[in-house]
């Protein structure tokens, strides 16, 4: 249910309203649109038919969601939502772009591609220090050396940085460490996590599931907003099709979808979808061409010897080339880079 306060409502009978919603015990949810201000309420809506609270003075109507997730809805807000990421704005005129190793290896290279990452024209740096590999054999990450290797590199460099949080046990120093969390497609569903990504304060970048619905990751996402935390990107990285030419099937549709359904910026990660580095820049180009708000795309001075994911990483050369082509496209959709 959605409760849609007249634009001359005071805060004074916001927060009748608010404590109303409290008594009946339901959650309210406030989002303060530029327009106007509209209140979520969570819980056992059907109190509401007995209660209406359309006569509260400063309520323009009251709306149910029809969609299963809430907060996450066009419905619960229109105008779209902004997230800042150390400065960076994601959701706005211009597509951000998040490159980086897969994995951080040694502070020399990470540096090394930080460096020429920022140089490209990245807005973020990337980077994992919890791998989630599908052999216990292959490198599982550096932990939180990582994470420091990171937190460095990118003051070095001057871009914030993302990185995967895979257990609520190692939630306090990536958040330490990280100015966004990365929530990786093996734990889009992963409930117990994405309660906690949504008790912090840090930004979350949410990649959807390799096998799931547009409309269980939106849910997922719901996870993360009502437990408080509205700094929510969503990131289409490929699902699994029957196809075994790519990695994985990009799903480009995924993004006006998204976009159609819910104000939250979502962006687009043509390396994981493809897993060859030739097919990342076309793929890139399509993804703005459907108008995603970002890009991630992982970059290697060394490619051959990456310890993870080698083949799908751009040498920093072959990432201002997917650069230059990326802003004639964003230009063609009005967009910066
Ligand atoms: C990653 O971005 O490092 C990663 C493992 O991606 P995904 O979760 O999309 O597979
Ligand atoms: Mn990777």
């Amino acid at each position: 249910m959605i409760i849609v306060l007249r634009r001359d409502a005071t805060e004074k009978q916001l927060k009748h309203i608010v404590d109303k919603v409290k008594k009946l015990g339901l959650k309210p949810m406030i989002s303060k649109g530029i327009e106007r201000t509209i209140i979520g309420v969570i819980g056992e809506e059907d109190i509401l038919r007995v209660q209406p609270l359309e006569v509260f003075p400063g309520v323009e109507k009251v709306m149910p969601v029809l969609a299963p997730y809430k907060l996450v809805s066009r419905e619960f807000k229109s105008d779209k939502t902004i997230v800042s990421v150390g400065g960076v704005k994601i959701g706005g005129k211009k597509i951000a772009v998040i490159a980086g190793p897969c994995s951080v290896e040694n502070f020399d290279s990470l540096l090394k591609i930080a460096k020429q990452a920022k140089k490209g024209g990245a807005a973020m740096l990337r980077g994992g220090a919890f791998k989630p590999r599908t052999s216990p054999y292959a490198f599982q990450g550096l932990g939180e050396e990582g994470l420091k290797y990171l937190h460095q590199a990118g003051k070095e460099a001057g871009l914030p940085i993302v990185t995967e949080l895979m257990d609520v046990r190692d939630i306090d120093s990536v958040e330490k460490y990280a100015d966004m969390i990365q929530i990786g497609a093996r734990n889009m569903q992963n409930f117990n996590l994405l309660k906690e990504v949504g008790l912090s304060k840090k930004p979350v970048l949410l990649k959807r599931g390799m096998m799931s619905t547009i409309k269980e990751w939106l849910m997922s996402a719901e996870y993360i907003l009502v437990n408080g935390n509205f700094n929510v990107v969503l990131c289409e990285r490929g699902i699994r099709t029957f196809e075994e030419a790519t990695r994985f099937t990009m799903d480009v549709s995924a993004i006006p979808v998204v976009k159609r359904l819910s104000h939250l910026p979502i962006i687009a990660d043509p390396s994981h979808a493809t897993g060859k580095w030739g097919l990342v820049g076309p793929v890139a180009k399509a993804a703005v061409a459907c108008g995603c708000d970002g890009l991630m795309v992982e970059v290697h001075t060394n490619p051959e010897e990456a310890l993870s994911d080698g083949s799908q990483s751009l040498m920093p050369s072959n990432f201002v080339k997917m650069m230059q082509e990326v802003k004639k496209v964003a230009k063609a959709v009005g967009r910066d880079v």
